[in-house]
């Protein structure tokens, strides 16, 4: 069985894992609050744990990198513990580790994000590297709580939470890490929190969609650091969520994987030629 993690292939099986074309998985994640029940890595742990069962799942068809553990999180700072990257600097560094991994040859690498708000950043950067490299990469978040391509039907009727009760470090985060490592969760001390508005062109709350874009400073809509009603969180919900979101996540890569790698072509005259990315 290959290796699934790609720094701990020696470089001369990163040579032959090259030739062989698995898709390179960044997981992308933050270190910020999340409510007084649950710690400040939940976003790594969530993220990073999807990606490693989806390549166990599927060894041949993905490599996934260390995690990039510090996200888009300056509206989070003040919470204690929340770690904070200039946004400039996160796009050029994600493209940086993502574009290092098509330099080497790798043709499909995806960005596979766990923290909202790093959403922006890693389409971002995903663009940044087929405009550099030409390779196919993109960026996707795994969230079957939330995203209906990644969800089925049976998880919506076992969600006890009403609407506003997922957002964050509520029932979709706290039930996944009551199933991932109930050792770190503190429900005696979970509390629901529900200070997001609901607006006709503004809904935060998932899976709505929204007509406006807008992510206000943490601290003025929430006292605990919990948007959403992580009280009803259940370990078995969140092996619901766990298990059908690698599910989801294995066909989605294995598409991914087959995304056609083509020419861009020069059309200012008819008998253009094939362009480069380098030769723009
Ligand atoms: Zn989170």
């Amino acid at each position: 069985m290959p290796k699934t993690r790609y720094d701990e292939l020696t470089w001369p099986e990163m040579r032959e894992a090259i030739s062989r074309q698995p898709v390179v998985i960044l997981p992308f994640g933050a270190v910020e609050d999340h409510g007084p029940h649950l710690p400040l890595n939940s976003d790594n742990i969530i993220v990073e744990t999807l990606c490693l069962e989806a390549a166990r799942q599927a060894p041949d068809d993905m490599l996934v990198m260390p995690l990039i553990a510090y996200g888009l999180d300056e509206h989070h700072m003040d919470f204690p513990g929340t770690i904070s990257v200039d946004m400039q600097t996160l796009i050029d560094y994600v493209a940086d580790v993502a574009g290092s991994a098509a330099r080497h040859g790798f043709s499909h690498i995806l960005i596979v994000n766990g923290h909202g708000s790093n959403a922006p950043i890693a389409d971002l950067a995903a663009r940044s590297v087929v405009l550099e490299t030409g390779v196919v990469c993109g960026a996707m978040s795994p969230n079957a709580a939330v995203d209906p391509a990644l969800a089925e039907p049976t998880l919506s009727d076992m969600r006890r939470s009403g609407p506003g009760g997922v957002a964050h470090a509520g029932e979709y985060e706290t039930a996944m890490m009551l199933y991932l490592r109930p050792d770190l969760v503190q429900m005696d001390k979970a509390v629901r929190e529900m200070g997001q508005l609901k607006r006709r062109f503004f809904n935060w709350d998932h899976p709505e969609p929204s007509a406006l874009s807008w992510q206000d400073w943490w601290s003025r809509m929430s006292e605990s650091g919990i948007c959403g009603d992580p009280t009803v969180a259940t370990a078995e919900f969140g092996q619901a969520l766990f298990e059908t979101t690698v599910r989801n996540l294995v066909q989605f890569i294995r598409d991914f994987r087959s995304l056609p790698l083509r020419s861009r072509r020069d059309r200012h005259s008819s008998h253009s030629g094939e362009v480069t990315p380098w030769s723009s």
